[in-house]
C-alpha cells in the first residue's frame, strides 16, 4: 500500500473509533474531568509509529515538522511534544492527529484474565462508574485489542513499532517526510 493511502486507511480507523468512543461515552455516562489534560503528561506514553502517520503528514503538509523535530531533540522530558496546556482542544497542539493511543485511553476496553471486559482508564473516570450502568455499556466501548488489530492490517511493520512517543513521532515524521521529498524531486 502506498504512504498516502496508507495514512487515508489510519484516518478510516480513528473515524470509526471516534463514533464507537462516543456511543460509548453517552451509554456509559462517562466523561473526562474538565480541563485535565493529566494523561498527555505521563512520561512513560508508548505508541507505534503508525498511529502518528496522519500527525506527520500535518506536519509535513504545514512545513512545521523541522520544528517539531528540533522541539524533541531538545525535550529534556518524556512528556508527549504535542502537549500544549494552552490548547483550546484535549491539551494537544493537533488533537485531530492525535495517536491511537490518545484516542483509546479512558474510554477502551480491555481483557483481563478471568475473560471479563474491563476499562483501560483513569482514577478520575472511575470514580464516575456507575456499577449497574457500568455492566451493560461495558459492552459498547472500543476493544483496544481489535483497533491495534485494524492498523496492524494497514501495516504490520509500522503497526508494531512501538516506541516512547516522541520517538514514534520522530520515526513517523522521518518516513513521511522523506518518502514525499523523494517524490517531489522524482517530479521536479
Ligand atoms: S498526541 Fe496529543 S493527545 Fe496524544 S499524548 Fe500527545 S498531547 Fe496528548
Amino acid at each position: 500500500m502506498y504512504l498516502l493511502n496508507k495514512i487515508k486507511a489510519v484516518n478510516k480507523v480513528y473515524e470509526q473509533l471516534e463514533k464507537h468512543n462516543s456511543n460509548f461515552r453517552i451509554k456509559s455516562c462517562l466523561f473526562c474531568k474538565p480541563d485535565c489534560g493529566e494523561c498527555c503528561l505521563t512520561n512513560h506514553i508508548e505508541a507505534t509509529v503508525l498511529e502518528f502517520l496522519p500527525a506527520a503528514y500535518n506536519l509535513y503538509l504545514s512545513c512545521e515538522y523541522e520544528s517539531i523535530l528540533e522541539a524533541i531533540d531538545n525535550k529534556i522530558d518524556e512528556i508527549c511534544v504535542f502537549y500544549n496546556p494552552f490548547s483550546r482542544e484535549g491539551f494537544c497542539s493537533d488533537y485531530n492527529n492525535r495517536g491511537m493511543v490518545c484516542r483509546l485511553f479512558g474510554f477502551a476496553a480491555k481483557t483481563n484474565k478471568k475473560n471479563e471486559k474491563v476499562l483501560a482508564t483513569c482514577k478520575h473516570i472511575k470514580s464516575l462508574i456507575q456499577p449497574e450502568k457500568f455492566k451493560s455499556s461495558i459492552l459498547y466501548a472500543p476493544e483496544m485489542s481489535s483497533y491495534y488489530m485494524k492498523l496492524y492490517c494497514i501495516d504490520p511493520w509500522l503497526a508494531t513499532l512501538h516506541m516512547p512517543i516522541n520517538k514514534s513521532i520522530r520515526k513517523a515524521i522521518e518516513i513521511v517526510a522523506m518518502h514525499f521529498q523523494y517524490k517531489k524531486k522524482k517530479m521536479a
